[in-house]
This record gives C-alpha cells, sequence and structure tokens, in this order.
C-alpha cells in the first residue's frame, strides 16, 4: 500500500490547493478523507480491490482525493489525458476494462459515446460518476461517496496476501516503441521505489519546504509521480493549474512565493524569453527540473542565466519506469545538456540495437534499463510486454543515449516511433491510420521534426496521393495537402495535430518488407523540393 504523510509533517499544513474551485486539502485531511472516500468508493460504487477507475478530468484537488481513496482502497487508478477523442476513449476502454470511471462533466457525453462504441456496452458497461461538478443522476465524488463517520471509513488497504511487486496501483498510458497507446502496469512496489530513488538521490531538490505551482496533466506519469506520490509523501504544498497558461502561472508562482518548479522545455523557453516571466517576480524559485523531452544546452544556459539562484536540472525518463531513470545531479560546464546521472539503485547498458552488443563510453547506443521502477508490463498485451524486454529482461527504453567518461547521460536520438509535442506523445501509427481514410491518400507516414523557436518536436506527415489528385501542382496542391491537414486534425486531440503540415511524395521509403523509414522522411522531401 502507499504511505504518504510522514509523521513529522503538521496534519493541519495545505497539501493542496485548487486554483479553480478553491477547493483544498490538508496533509490531516487527505488522510481522514481518503479513508472515508475509500469506503464510499468500496460500498457505494461498488469498486473492489484491484478493479480498475478510470478518472478523466482536469487537474483539481477532487482528483488528488480520488488517487489517494483508489490506491487506499486497494483499486487501480488509470488516468486519462482530457484530450483525447471519443475513439481514444473507446481503445482504452476495450484494452483496459475499467470497472469504474470518473469524469468530469464537459466530458460525459463523450465517455458514454465511447462506452456504447466499446466491448464494454451493455451489462459490463462501467459505473460512472463525476468530479467538480454534478452531471444528471450521476453520483458526484466526493459530496455523494465520502463516508461521515469513523464506521464510514476503510483501514488502509494490506496487500491482501499479494506480494506489492504483484499489486497493481496505477495503469497509465504511453504508445510505447511502436503503434497504438498501450496501459502501463505500475505496480506498488514501483511507484514507491521511485519516490525513494528520487528522494536519495536528490534529498536537497525533494523536501517538505517545497512549494510548487503545477500544471502538467494528472492524466500523466509526470502529475501522478511528482504531486501525487513524491511531494506529498516529503510534506510539499502544491497549486495546480488545470492547463498552462503563462501569465497565470507566472502570477501563481510570485503570490505563493513557489520555490520549485517541474517544467518541459518549451515552458522553460517562454520563462527566458517571455516579457510576462521577466515582468513576475520569481526569486523565490530554489529548483527547476526540467524533463519529458531534450532540453538543449543553450536553453539550459539561458535557464541558469533567468533564475541564477537555482538549482536547474535535467531529468530522463518514461512512464515505464514510473519515470525516472537518470537526472543531473551536480551541474558542470561539461555536462549542460545532459540528463545526468542514474537515479540510485537502476542499472543500464547501451546496447547496439542491431546486435545487442554493448557500445563504449562515447558511442550511442539504445538504453537497456533494469530498476525496481520498471513496470510490470503492458496490460492485456503480451506480445507488447515481450517486445518491450530482452529475454534476460532489460527494459529496451526505445532511445538513444551515449554515456561520456564522467557517468553522464545525453539523449541523441529515439529510435521508437513516438513524437512527443511540448512532452505529449503523439503515436505516428495512430495518426498514419487516420490518413488513409483520407479519400485523396494512397499511402502515409508520420515522423517528428524539431522546432528550435518552440523547444519541441511537432508531428508531420508525408502522403502519397490518389491519381487523380498526384499530379496536381503549385496552388491546387498547396490547397489538397491544407485540405488534408485540417480534416486529419479535426479527428484528433490538439496535442496530436499535424503542426508541422502535410508534405507530398510519389512514393514513401519503405524496407524490403514494406515497414516506413520514417527517419528518411524530412531528407526526401528536402531532396524533392532540390529537384524541382
Ligand atoms: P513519456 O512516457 O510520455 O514520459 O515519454 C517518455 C519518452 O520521452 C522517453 O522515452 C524519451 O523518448 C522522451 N524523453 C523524456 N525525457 C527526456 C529528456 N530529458 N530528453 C530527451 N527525451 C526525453
Amino acid at each position: 500500500m502507499l504511505r504518504y504523510n510522514p509523521d513529522d509533517v503538521a496534519s493541519d499544513k495545505l497539501v493542496h490547493l485548487d486554483t479553480i474551485s478553491g477547493k483544498s486539502l490538508t496533509y490531516g485531511g487527505l488522510r481522514k478523507r481518503a479513508a472515508h472516500c475509500a469506503w464510499g468508493l468500496r460500498n457505494k460504487l461498488g469498486l473492489q480491490v484491484q478493479q480498475i477507475m478510470l478518472v478523466f478530468a482536469p487537474n483539481c484537488t477532487d482528483f488528488v482525493l480520488l488517487a489517494h481513496a483508489i490506491w487506499w482502497s486497494g483499486a487501480v487508478l488509470s488516468p486519462l489525458n482530457t484530450a483525447s477523442t471519443v475513439k481514444d476513449i473507446e481503445h482504452v476502454l476495450n484494452l483496459v476494462g475499467p470497472t469504474h470511471i470518473a469524469v468530469a462533466p464537459p466530458f460525459v457525453e463523450k465517455v458514454i459515446e465511447a462506452i456504447r462504441g466499446s466491448k464494454l456496452a451493455g451489462s459490463r458497461a462501467p459505473t460512472l460518476c463525476t468530479l467538480l461538478e454534478r452531471h444528471g443522476d450521476l453520483p458526484l465524488f466526493p459530496e455523494d461517496v465520502e463516508g461521515t463517520s469513523s464506521a464510514e471509513s476503510l483501514p488502509p488497504w494490506d496487500l491482501d496476501g499479494m506480494s506489492s511487486k504483484e499489486a497493481v496501483s496505477s495503469v497509465c498510458f504511453s504508445s510505447g516503441t511502436t503503434g497504438l497507446i498501450k496501459g502501463v502496469k505500475l505496480s506498488h512496489y514501483s511507484q514507491i521505489m521511485n519516490m525513494i530513488q528520487l528522494r536519495v538521490s536528490m534529498p536537497t531538490r525533494i523536501h517538505s519546504g517545497m512549494r510548487e505551482v503545477f500544471f502538467p496533466p494528472f492524466g500523466h506519469i509526470y502529475g501522478v509521480a511528482i504531486i501525487m506520490l513524491t511531494g506529498m509523501w516529503v510534506g510539499a504544498f502544491f497549486c495546480t493549474m488545470p492547463s498552462f497558461d503563462l501569465p497565470t502561472y507566472c502570477a501563481l508562482m510570485q503570490r505563493h512565493r513557489a520555490t520549485d518548479m517541474h517544467i518541459v522545455p518549451p515552458v522553460a523557453l517562454l520563462l527566458t524569453t517571455s516579457p510576462i516571466a521577466q515582468s513576475h517576480d520569481l526569486s523565490s524559485v530554489r529548483n527547476i527540473m526540467v524533463t519529458a523531452a531534450p532540453l538543449k544546452p543553450a536553453l539550459q544556459t539561458k535557464l541558469l542565466t533567468r533564475f541564477p539562484d537555482a538549482d536547474i536540472y535535467q531529468g530522463y525518463g518514461m512512464t515505464e519506469t514510473c519515470p525516472a531513470l537518470t537526472s543531473q545531479h551536480h551541474l558542470t560546464a561539461t555536462n549542460i545538456g545532459s540528463v545526468g546521472k542514474l537515479v540510485t539503485m537502476t542499472e543500464a547498458r547501451l546496447v547496439d540495437p542491431s546486435t545487442g552488443v554493448d557500445v563504449r563510453d562515447g558511442e550511442e547506443g539504445e538504453m537497456w534499463v533494469k530498476g525496481p521502477q520498471v513496470m510490470m508490463g503492458y496490460i492485456n498485451d503480451a506480445a507488447a510486454t515481450r517486445a518491450a524486454f530482452s529475454d534476460d529482461g532489460w527494459l529496451r527504453t526505445g532511445d538513444i543515449l551515449r554515456r561520456d567518461g564522467n557517468g553522464d547521460y545525453w539523449v541523441t536520438d529515439r529510435l521508437k516511433e513516438m513524437v512527443k509535442y511540448k512532452g505529449f506523445q503523439v503515436a505516428p501509427s495512430e495518426l498514419e491510420d487516420l490518413l488513409l481514410g483520407h479519400p485523396d491518400v494512397v499511402d502515409a507516414a508520420v515522423c517528428g521534426v524539431y522546432v528550435e523557436a518552440e523547444a519541441t518536436e511537432v508531428p508531420v506527415a508525408y502522403v502519397s496521393l490518389v491519381e487523380g489528385k498526384a499530379g496536381v501542382v503549385g496552388e491546387e496542391r498547396r490547397r489538397v495537402l491544407e485540405g488534408i491537414r485540417g480534416w486529419l486534425d479535426g479527428r484528433v486531440g490538439g496535442y496530436k495535430r499535424l503542426r508541422g503540415g502535410v508534405h507530398h511524395l510519389q512514393e514513401l521509403p519503405k524496407t524490403p518488407s514494406g515497414k516506413i523509414l520514417r527517419r528518411e522522411l524530412p531528407a526526401k522531401v528536402k531532396a524533392a523540393r532540390m529537384a524541382k
């Protein structure tokens, strides 16, 4: 069972403040109410040990309370990105089979439509409740669920004889190395161990004095690991925003004298360039962690200039590892832009993916890892789980790194298909499948291109067109391609839009077996342009 709220944190200390509803939670309140809400989840909503509750809601205090109540009751938290479309939700329902769903009112109709189209329609339909506001007759969490007396309270779940390595605590989502979104099964053991790994590796950065304004979504492992677990375990204070906007973020940080930031590179860029960020007093900030996507050396240097009193460090990890794998421990002139060293209790190899042979220091290889934070596997997907691990149990990260003579790691490339837009995963094969449904498209391939000015990758599509359209040129071709882009953008969650545009290619580069050579795409388009 995940334990938190150490005894030396005052029970009336504020743990969480919701910037929208104004609701708040104290450490003592969270502990008591998690027990009462766990009772209600079990007795009023019928949520049983190790059943899965999907949560589809923006960052808010009730989400935090619900997550802890789910764990307290022995059930499994599965937080889903609110940008998911009906089709995405349908896929997740079929894959994960949740017995319960907590959903914020704006998304109720979407979820109901997805249930109707899924394998869970009919007698297996999940029990629904809402968060934040009422919607029709659905019970509202916590108002209609929470017990009120000590008799209406569950003791914390004691694993029921299971090992903490077998007991699932969360199912988070990732597209892994290839294909569609998968459910990453994390055990109680792994999530607890990753908190300990972070704390032991970074004692000065993870402590009870942390005060943070937090915007990354709770639907991502980043939110679960930082806000719901590590921060609360050490007695930190968090004020959360449902989504990022720079003026609000800066104003809240100034008001709450924030000490810590957990951000992604595009936000780091805004903080160093925007006049809005310059006009706020952010001098209370002491620790800035940038992760989820590459923080280039030039940007890290700019951050150091903007926040001279802060410890600025880059971390690297993935949903499949709870997420932390490495972190810059001590910044020096030579490791700026690296992802630093392995967190404690983690083993890594850098391997030539074609031969499985370890490369030497200074050479690039796929990072393979072992450690207590490594996932149990992908839920209901034995083939993907098998493919993710080597025969002797190393998790293949799908990322290419190099290690220098000081033991610092540098992410240099990505072997897996995933595109990362502002820290959010975009699975190329999902967009390709959709594009193939467009009447003008014969073949399609999607990859990421890095946009320096925004400090992020964006997805870009390459298509070959049907006969009548393949020959069109100039303005007409531009219209066809823009039409395809608009068509796709209307069918996907906002962060998956083809911000890098749609390009035409007579023929897509493929291996003899028909696998798309995504890495060759940008060069092909350039060559086609030059040939004109
Ligand atoms: P997610 O599971 O959504 O956290 O995505 C994990 C992936 O994000 C990793 O496998 C990397 O490809 C990428 N990633 C995470 N952190 C970094 C970083 N600091 N630098 C480069 N890529 C990163």
